[in-house]
């Protein structure tokens, strides 16, 4: 019997679930044990679009549609929970697998706690994350970086630190990520700053970290997260579909050593970028400009993972007057009073802004600072977001001797 925190190298059986998927293709036999046995209903994951930069949400209801699902899309962008929320009841009433990379576990939590999806009927089959690339910069960086045209590539990869192409002739050429983002290129800006690799937040972490050797590539590395993981992973193994070994020592030492560094990584490019937009007034200020080209599309709040509610405060005349673009910046303080305490720092608000404003910089660099005056950390537990627990009395009386009861003038204050 398997129990939370054991690890396994697990591939599948070839002659059960003939699929090779990314790395052996363990997370699709997963997918498959559960569909075939009606653990889940349906399955939400994502395939390949009109091209290897498009990753197009799809809901799978039989094991035969799993092949068109298996590999990694790493310019793939969507967030995953809120489509559970917004198209499938939150899985009030359907046992739903689903693919999640850090983000999406994250998301996952923070819509829970909000009553917005039904944890009981999600299974989390977590994917290590060391990070995407959007569409579009993954064209410009082909064409003027790569020197290919970004039509002929048919697979990308991001394997040992370089994001890799493989054009339609079979050519591969790959470039370090540290250089790419020397230059400005590479992952996105939020998964710079990502401190969340392992999604330990799901049932199972996958990914290829730690598999060394003649298994590299060929074979995902498995730590049980839950009890739920760990009975839904001993039975696709019992069913045939899932063969295992045990991890080498050197590969869990590898593996280790590079969530490690990820973090870390990841806390670096936190201060730089943060470092970068100022503090205080002049944070605030360059906020206020860059939202100056906000068109009130709220494709920001449609995407966002924390935006629930019924009755949205930035449409309400009397807080943003109707009509007017921009809005007035009462727009953006709402999203920051609303949001910032659980930001959980998918980019979501930054990828779908046709305005190009940093939102997702500017809504994690206030949930940091939030972090580190209340202690709270969104989507890693189920612990409630710092909000939820202001009274309001007590943080009145706070502010009041600071000399002023001024949330505005006590966050930006010099
Ligand atoms: P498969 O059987 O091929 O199944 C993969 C599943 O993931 C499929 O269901 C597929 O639809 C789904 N999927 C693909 N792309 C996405 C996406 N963008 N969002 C949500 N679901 C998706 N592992 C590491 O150890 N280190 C890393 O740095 C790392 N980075 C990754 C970055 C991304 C964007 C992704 C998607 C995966 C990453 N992985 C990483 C995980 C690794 O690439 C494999 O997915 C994992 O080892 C499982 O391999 P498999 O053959 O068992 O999966």
């Amino acid at each position: 019997m398997s129990a939370k925190g054991d690890m396994y190298y697990a591939w599948a059986d070839q002659s059960a679930c003939p699929i090779k998927g990314e790395c052996g293709g363990a997370v699709t036999a997963i997918l498959k044990y559960m569909l075939d046995n009606k653990v889940v209903d349906a399955v939400l994951t994502v395939k390949k679009g009109r091209d290897v930069y498009e990753a197009v949400p799809v809901l799978v209801h039989s094991s035969e549609e799993l092949s068109k699902t298996a590999g990694s899309l790493h310019c793939g962008t969507v967030l995953l929970p809120k489509i559970i929320k917004k198209y499938l009841d939150g899985a009030r009433d359907m046992k739903i697998a689903v693919t999640c990379k850090g983000c999406d576990a994250k998301a996952m939590y923070e819509l829970a706690k909000r009553q917005q999806i039904n944890m009981d009927n999600i299974f989390m089959i977590g994917l290590n994350c060391g990070g995407s690339v959007t569409p579009m910069m993954a064209r410009n960086m082909i064409a003027e970086k790569y020197g290919l045209n970004p039509n002929d590539i048919v697979k990308e990869e991001i394997d040992k630190g370089q994001f890799i192409v493989i054009t339609k002739d079979g050519e591969h050429k790959g470039i370090s990520i540290d250089e790419l983002e020397e230059h400005g290129l590479g992952r996105r800006a939020n998964c710079q700053r990502c401190e969340t690799k392992i999604p330990r937040q799901a049932d199972i972490a996958c990914g290829n970290w730690g598999v060394i050797g003649e298994k590299a590539g060929k074979t995902t590395f498995v730590e049980i997260c839950s009890e739920k993981g760990a009975a839904v992973f001993d039975a696709a193994v019992k069913s045939g579909v899932l063969q295992t070994s045990a991890p080498e020592a050197k590969g869990l030492e590898v593996r280790g050593k590079i969530e490690n560094v990820m973090v870390k990584m990841g806390k670096k490019n936190q201060e730089k970028q943060f470092t970068a937009i100022g503090e205080g007034s002049t944070r605030l200020n360059y906020i206020m400009a860059e939202s100056s080209r906000c068109i009130k599309c709220y494709g920001c709040i449609e995407n966002c993972p924390i935006c629930y509610c019924v009755e949205c405060s930035t449409k309400k005349p009397h807080l943003v007057r109707p009509g007017v673009i921009p809005p007035d910046f009462m727009f953006q303080m709402i999203r920051f009073a609303h949001i910032a305490d659980s930001c959980v720092n998918c980019g979501q608000c930054s990828e779908l802004c046709p305005m190009n404003i940093p939102n997702s910089l500017f809504m994690h660099a206030q949930q940091v600072e939030l972090e580190k005056m209340f202690g709270h950390k969104p989507g890693y537990d189920m612990t409630m977001p710092v909000l939820s627990f202001a009274e309001e009395m007590e943080e009145r009386e706070r502010l009041h001797s600071t000399g002023s009861d001024m949330i505005f003038e006590n966050v930006f204050k010099e």
